[in-house]
């Protein structure tokens, strides 16, 4: 695996602004000489006054902060710089019939006043936290940029979330306001947002709220509560189109964000304004290497960090076009992302492993019969990136001609860490390669001692930060113990990921899963991302997930689930050339103990695996779920256990 190098293709390589031997002197640079090197930065930004200091922290105690005495608005860099002609936004609705909408920077701009002087109006003051429920239609990005532009701090909930979900996400965030819309529309069905706010507010009495703003999307019918509720619609032509952006201080808070929830409880990680916009802007830039005039699409919710940093803040402080979807990527087919690149003509596509996965099941077909022949670069984040969906990926949609940039980062970390630069990082299937500017990764023992590679060597072990970089998020909201606890006491003074990490003999990272997942069998201790990719690489399996169980010999066993591609079933012959296909990719110890063959797998919201569930599963534990409420599908559970229960 390690040995599979893919060179930069031709033509990125001709035509790029970083070349590897620039990428290497810059970021020796970033690590030998931190203050010169973000002295040059910060002039990528808009500062009502330029900062003096760079970086300043402390990781034992935890206090974090970057170009402190600078100061500027967040929402005036993504706006009122760029030409106002330019598109900022090219939509596309959930229903391929329906018209999709253009919005020009002076659009954006003149509708983010509006908002933002919707809110004063409501009551927001600078430093309060308003919460975003909303579809992904322009006007969530207008409500994010009209907080930012009065200095309100967005806590965006995912607008798939339950009643309950919000409701916590209100009160952890002591939020009073509320931005949302009548309803949303996600693969041809209607999602009721007004209506699951009401009940977030009547059922739970711990939550506050004094206004909640209603944009007017899909017409349906919702209750408005006198006095509380106000329709967007309704005051905005009342409202001037101007609004002077507030001068935010660099470490004023920009947002609030939920993490995926993946490994526990969320964590209401805060970013500021300085730091995290510099990040966003110059890691969008970078690693995509973004032209002027291009269509850039991140099919991300903006619900995530991922929408955050590279629908919102990265693309639109660097001028740039962003394509926003409303819908899924199987509905009305598998076809509808190549569908849509085709019409907008897209040129940088970034999407996740679990998207992709969810369309290969359909084969080549779909995406032979578009034309994707505007497409200039691939991305990919969220997950370890099996090998055989980089693969395809590279094959069916990049026509072995494109660069693909697997991204590693965290909402921790704002933007992107671990990343090949498209243009001058050779890239191998599974692995992020190689730190972006500023970044000091490291691999550390279980003490926390920093294991040393020698030239030419691998080494393995759990994935740590040396150094702070701006876009690293200052705190956890009301919490900043659970900061420290979380991030910065398993190993003193080093930031933890949480991932465990393999370097390679040529340097290059690969993230193996997280540390928590990791499984132990007779002592040989593996990723569960390696043993997914192997059972990903059979022709019959859509997808895999890979969990430890106690074993009374080995300590730990391997229980692996997986589900089929479309139209296969499962059989005894099957099972054992899925065997055979983990003997032959890594080894007899990697064999799993057990094969549980589903129709489905519990995911996140924003599509990760929750391995904490399937644990319990496997070790016949169904009680104590632990928290279930940023699940998709929770139906998903009932059918594991019932799959469990008859094995
Ligand atoms: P929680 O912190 O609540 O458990 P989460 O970690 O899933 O949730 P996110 O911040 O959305 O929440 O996800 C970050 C994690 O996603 C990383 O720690 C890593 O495990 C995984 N990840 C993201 N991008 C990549 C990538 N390119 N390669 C491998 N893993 C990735
Ligand atoms: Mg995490």
């Amino acid at each position: 695996m390690t040995d599979n190098i893919f060179p930069v293709p031709a033509a990125a390589a001709a035509a790029t602004r970083t070349t590897m031997a620039q990428y290497r002197e810059r970021y020796a640079q970033s690590l030998a000489d931190p203050d010169g090197f973000w002295r040059e930065q910060v002039g990528r930004l808009d500062w009502l006054r330029a900062p003096t200091r760079m970086g300043d922290w402390s990781w034992d105690p935890v206090r974090i902060r970057w170009f402190e005495d600078g100061v500027l608005n967040a929402s005036a860099n993504c706006l009122d710089r760029q030409h106002p002609a330019a598109i900022a936004i090219i939509w596309e609705a959930d229903d391929p019939a329906a018209a999709s909408r253009r919005i020009s920077y002076g659009e954006l701009l003149a509708d983010t006043c509006r908002m933002a002087n919707a809110l004063v109006a409501l009551g927001v003051d600078k430093g309060d936290r308003v919460t975003i429920y909303m579809p992904m239609i322009p006007e969530a990005v207008v409500a994010m940029l009209a907080c930012a532009r009065i200095g309100a701090v967005h806590s965006v909930v995912f607008g798939g979330f339950s009643a309950e979900a919000i409701a916590g996400r209100l009160q952890d965030a002591d939020s009073h306001f509320i931005i949302t819309a009548d309803e949303g529309r996600r693969a041809g069905k209607t999602v009721p947002l007004k209506a699951t706010v009401d009940e977030a507010l009547e059922k739970h009495e711990g939550v506050r709220v004094e206004a909640v703003l209603v944009v007017r999307h899909t017409g349906g019918k919702v209750a408005m509560h006198p006095e509380r509720d106000h329709w967007w619609h309704e005051l905005k032509p009342q409202l001037p189109e101007t609004c002077t952006p507030q001068a935010m201080s660099a470490e004023d808070p920009l947002f609030i964000l939920y993490t995926s929830g993946s490994t526990g409880k969320p964590k209401g990680v805060l970013h500021t304004t300085g730091g995290y916009l510099l990040w966003a802007n110059l890691t969008f830039e970078t690693v995509f290497d973004y032209r002027p005039g291009e269509l850039f699409w991140c099919t991300a919710d903006v619900g995530w960090v991922t929408g955050h940093s590279y629908i919102v803040y990265g693309p639109l402080s660097a001028g740039a076009t962003v394509l926003m979807f409303e819908g899924v990527p199987s509905w009305p087919t598998t076809a509808r992302f190549w569908q849509v690149i085709e019409k907008h003509k897209v040129e940088i596509f970034y999407t996740a492993p679990t998207a992709l996965r969810a369309v290969m099941r359909d084969g080549d077909g779909p995406p032979g019969e578009h034309d994707l022949s505007s497409l200039r670069l691939l991305g990919t984040v969220g997950e370890p990136i099996n090998p055989e969906a980089w693969n395809w990926y590279h094959r069916v949609i990049g026509k072995g001609a494109l660069p693909i940039v697997d991204t590693w980062w965290q909402t921790e970390t704002g933007g992107t860490l671990i990343s090949p630069l498209p243009g001058a990082t050779p890239m191998k299937p599974g692995s992020a390669t190689l730190p972006f500017y500023g970044i000091e990764p490291a691999l550390v023992d279980a003490e926390g001692i920093v294991l040393d590679r020698a030239e030419g060597e691998e080494t393995s072990g759990n994935l740590v930060v040396l150094r702070s970089w701006p876009g690293q998020a200052r705190t956890v909201f009301g919490d900043h113990e659970r900061f420290t606890q979380t991030y910065f006491t398993t190993y003193r003074g080093k930031y933890f990921t949480g991932d465990g990490a393999r370097q390679d003999k040529d340097g290059y990272w690969w993230i193996t899963g997280r540390v928590d997942d990791v499984i132990n069998v007779s002592g040989h201790r593996m990723g569960t991302a390696e043993v997914e990719s192997a059972l990903v690489a059979h022709k019959d399996v859509a997808e895999a997930a890979v969990v430890a169980f106690p074993h009374d010999i080995k300590g730990q066993g391997i229980y692996a689930y997986v589900t089929l591609n479309a139209g296969i079933e499962t059989s005894d012959a099957l099972l054992t050339e899925l065997r055979a296909t983990v003997r032959h990719e890594i080894g007899g110890i990697a064999v799993p103990d057990h094969l549980h063959v589903t129709p489905g797998l519990p995911k996140t919201r924003s599509g990760k695996i929750m391995r904490r569930i399937l644990r319990k599963i496997a070790e016949n534990d169904f009680a104590a779920m632990g928290d279930i409420s940023t699940l998709a599908d929770p139906s998903v559970v009932e059918a594991l256990i019932e799959g469990r229960l008859n094995r």
